[in-house]
């Protein structure tokens, strides 16, 4: 069975001061949680975070660059993560995609170099609402998996987490109902399992799109819905920590 997991994506919120503050308040409320929760801050942070992060409360990068060294002003690397001893990093999140036109092929690199440096990326993956509109968001999402993960062998598979992000549900405050996006988890299930076999069944899927603490529960209740990634709701302590409480 796949751990479970709550991951929180600060994206280019909260000053030093304050997102210190929420880390700590964080980490005060994880005790007594049953999941793995992992806070992706803005990379700035990741140092310090990483230094007073504990079990079961871990830090992830937002991004990481698809190049491995040199003369990339702005960049860094999957390896300088690796040297931080940074366990997560978010790749292909749909606003990377859309506002910094992040292709597939990069999105594979990233995942190469995060592998081969032992850091687990946390896959996004997702449909518009045009697609799903036209019927198409399985074969959309199925695409984004196959190539993203082209070149990966079995036995690197089990490193990795999905978040399936549907984008009309990302920062909208309309979320997929439970039937959505259990039908979208079981079919990501589905594509892993025939490509890679039964460890499929290891790999954490987020759910991720307006998830908060009225919705945790139900969704996190879905047999193929192993955890959130939480975007809104991760900027608060006690809303993040009701949705990390959310599992029966
Ligand atoms: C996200 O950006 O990954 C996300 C899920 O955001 P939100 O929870 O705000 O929809």
């Amino acid at each position: 069975m796949a751990r479970k997991i709550v991951a929180g994506n600060w994206k280019m919120n909260k000053l030093a001061d304050e997102a210190q503050d929420l880390f700590n308040d964080v980490l005060k409320g994880a005790d007594k949680l049953n999941c793995e929760i992992v806070i992706c801050p803005p990379a700035l942070y990741l140092q310090g975070f990483n230094n007073i992060s504990k079990t079961d409360v871990n830090v992830g990068a937002q991004n990481v660059s698809a190049y491995v060294k040199g003369a990339y002003t702005g960049e860094f690397s999957a390896e300088m993560l690796r040297s931080l001893s940074i366990p997560y990093c978010i790749v292909g999140h749909s606003e990377r995609r859309s506002l910094f036109g992040e292709t597939d092929s990069e999105i594979n690199e990233k995942i190469k170099n995060l592998l081969f440096n032992h850091i687990s990326p946390i896959f996004c993956c997702g449909e518009t609402l045009d697609q799903r509109e036209i019927g198409i968001e399985k074969d959309v999402v199925k695409d984004q998996i196959i190539k993203a993960l082209e070149g990966l062998k079995s036995s690197q598979i089990g490193s990795i987490v999905i978040a399936y992000e549907p984008v009309w549900a990302i920062g909208t405050g309309v979320t997929a109902s439970t039937e959505q996006a259990q039908e979208m988890h079981a079919y990501i299930r589905k594509v892993l399992l025939e490509k890679y076999g039964e460890i499929a069944f290891e790999i954490p899927l987020l759910y991720g799109g307006s998830c908060k603490p009225s919705n945790a529960r139900e969704l996190f209740a879905c047999k193929d819905i192993d955890g959130g990634l939480i975007g809104g709701a991760s900027l608060e302590a006690a809303s993040f920590l009701s949705i990390a409480n959310s599992f029966s």
